[in-house]
């Protein structure tokens, strides 16, 4: 068997220890004779692990009481459009902040539904930085303010959460949930996709708080309304059974190994590392200055588009594989989630060097 350094930022790589828990539970589940993706969703297998799944991330989140945990299917990019069509109750308003390809998706999804007014956006030099947000530009009778906490393509987080009075807050934590410790019962909402920190693709996490929930204009589909989940734990059709047991796995391999401060501590020091070298490079610049800098996503540049092609080509030949950055931004970007062993690092940091050297001009 031979496992690469694998830097994708989504579908993302996962705990070695979980991809072979899954390959011996794979064909028969703990004696039952079949396979999770085999059985029924109402049995008693099926059950405990949908329930264990819940728990668990409510322990790792420290999720109040008064918040549900929905499993949806539909991506990220399906809350786009959920969020309004569950939100926009009072005024049909929301105040959005655009930091990126996926803010602004949110936008045009919302825009179908209600008023959005953009309160601040950073495109003006590609998204490198996060707005300030004082609490003074957000309109007092929104129904809600959506910000994307990770930007996952341009590598910058929020350096702390914006103060919004009395304003529900919902984000899009699909690239940084489970990195560090969030405080819950700030957001009335949260969403993410399975595949960056959580699982595999095809599972999408909402923690939304109760009274959010119920609210939702008539048009909702009723896949769309968080009330159809609630009620019906998740399991009002089929769920993705065999996602949630990966992210069963995922969240039980957390707990395991310290919780989210632990997974915080390593992801900052995998961080800093990468980080560090690129501060002091003379030939590659990280994209991202300052507080805003993601600890999962870090884009960089050689500056000559040539050599980024060439940087990338050598990596792939020495294992070091998916560096390549997104289409927006160019360059690399080096995708370290959870997941992502520090070995990783130290030695894609070891093989820039070694690349710096050898082409410095
Ligand atoms: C990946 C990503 C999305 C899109 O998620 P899908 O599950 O593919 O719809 C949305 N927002 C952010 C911040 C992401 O990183």
């Amino acid at each position: 068997m031979s496992r690469c350094y694998n830097f994708s930022a989504g579908p993302a790589n996962l705990p070695l220890s979980v991809l072979e828990q899954a390959q011996r539970d794979l064909v028969d589940f703990r004696g039952t004779g079949m396979s999770v993706m085999e059985m029924s969703h109402r049995g008693k297998n099926y059950t405990e692990i949908h329930q264990n799944a819940q728990e668990n991330l409510r322990t790792l989140m420290n999720i109040p009481e008064n918040y549900r945990i929905l499993f949806v299917q539909g991506g990220a990019s399906s809350q786009f459009a959920a969020v309004p069509l569950n939100l926009f109750t009072e005024r049909k308003k929301a105040d959005y902040v655009n930091t990126g390809a996926w803010s602004k998706k949110a936008i045009a999804e919302a825009s179908r539904y209600g008023a959005v007014n953009v309160v601040a956006s950073s495109e003006d030099t590609t998204f490198n930085y996060i707005p300030k947000l004082p609490a003074t530009i957000f309109s007092p009778d929104a129904d809600y303010v959506h910000i994307t906490s990770n930007n996952t393509i341009y590598g910058t987080c929020y350096p702390g959460l914006p103060e919004v009075g009395n304003t529900p807050l919902v984000c899009d934590m699909s690239s940084d949930i489970l990195s560090k410790p969030y405080e819950v019962s700030k957001f009335a909402v949260i969403y993410a996709g399975a595949q960056k920190n959580i699982g595999p693709a095809g599972l999408t996490i909402v923690i939304v708080r109760e009274d959010m929930i119920g609210r939702a204009l008539d048009i909702t589909p009723t896949m769309f309304n968080y009330r159809t989940y609630a009620d019906n734990n998740s399991l009002f059709n089929t769920p993705p059974c065999f996602i949630i047991y990966m992210a069963g796995l995922v969240f039980q391999w957390m707990l395991d190994n310290g919780g989210l401060e632990a997974m915080a501590a390593r992801n900052r020091d995998k961080a800093s590392l990468l980080y560090q070298y690129l501060d002091q490079s003379e030939l590659f610049t990280a994209t991202v200055s300052g507080d805003d800098r993601s600890i999962m996503n870090i884009p960089f540049v050689t500056g000559n588009v040539d050599l980024d092609k060439k940087f990338i080509t050598e990596a792939e030949n020495n294992n070091f594989k998916t560096l390549k950055g997104h289409r927006s931004v160019g360059g690399m970007r080096a995708s370290i989630y959870n997941a992502f062993p520090r070995e990783g690092v130290e030695q894609l940091v070891q093989f820039m060097e070694d690349f710096e050297h050898r082409n410095l001009p």
